[in-house]
């Protein structure tokens, strides 16, 4: 049994003073739900992370960060590392986001060695990968899906895949109100699943967690967790409001029962 994750990634919204207000807010209406069964990751900025741990320690909800670089330390000028993110309180942390492909030259390799940095510090990363419009439209979803799952896990033991999470994020559904149809997420997913029954094995593809990502909602999270494939969801813009939220939680957890 795949234990549901939903995680908020705030990208680069909110200071430390709204970063706090909304973890509080957060925390209040998220004790009130029976949410055991699902994991809730906040992933603010950098600069908010220790204040929102503060926050939300002692709560049903974790950290997470939005990037690391693969090293722990040096002179790599602002750079933050897996080390300094374990010790800030993260459990989590998104690795290969496709605004970081796109707009930072983030690539499989630099994916790869994040990936195997935040391992070996504790860290759970959330592989991101996913197909433009562009390739969508060009029949190319999976062979980019394959690519990116593929050479962004070279290397990674089945001891370390077993840890990490993969979100399916089609590049086209991310903050422009377009979602993936339940059957297309589905799809993806299975991809994936299957495609790390060949990289491993069965029990590994039976295990991972793999979140769908693309403007989620309170009114489309119902059916994406309905698809068997589907173990969660990576929420940006409906991550930055305490009732959008705590709604999607709410209905993910309603889907469990
Ligand atoms: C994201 O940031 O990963 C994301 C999916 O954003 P949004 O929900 O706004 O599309």
């Amino acid at each position: 049994m795949r234990k549901t994750i939903i995680a908020g990634n705030w990208k680069m919204y909110k200071t430390i003073k709204e970063a706090i207000e909304l973890s509080n807010g957060l925390k209040r209406e998220l004790f009130k739900l029976d949410n055991q069964d699902i994991d809730v990751v906040l992933c603010p900025p950098f600069t908010a992370l220790s204040e929102v741990y503060e926050v939300i320690t002692e709560s049903n909800i974790m950290l997470g960060a939005q990037n690391l670089y693969w090293l722990d330390e040096g002179a790599f000028t602002g750079e933050v590392s897996g080390k300094m993110l374990k010790e800030a309180g993260c459990n989590f942390v998104i690795i290969g986001h496709s605004e970081r492909r796109q707009f930072f030259g983030e690539t499989n390799e630099s994916v790869n060695k994040k990936i195997k940095a935040a391992l070996a510090n504790e860290l759970t990363p959330i592989l991101c990968c996913g197909e433009t419009l562009k390739e969508r439209e060009a029949g190319k979803t999976f062979d980019v899906l394959k690519d990116h799952a593929q050479n962004g896990l070279a290397g990674i033991s089945k001891e370390g895949i077993l840890k990490i999470v993969i979100a399916y994020e089609p590049v086209w559904a991310i903050g422009t109100g377009k979602t993936a149809t339940s059957v297309q997420a589905q799809e993806a997913h299975k991809f994936i699943r299957d495609l790390l029954a060949k990289l491993y094995d069965q029990e590994v593809a039976g295990q991972v967690r793999i979140q769908y990502g693309g403007s989620v909602k309170p009114e489309n999270i119902t059916e994406l967790m309905q698809q068997p494939d589907v173990d969660g969801a990576l929420v940006g813009g409906a991550s930055l409001q305490v009732a959008s939220f705590t709604d999607i939680v709410k209905k993910a957890a309603e889907v469990l029962k």
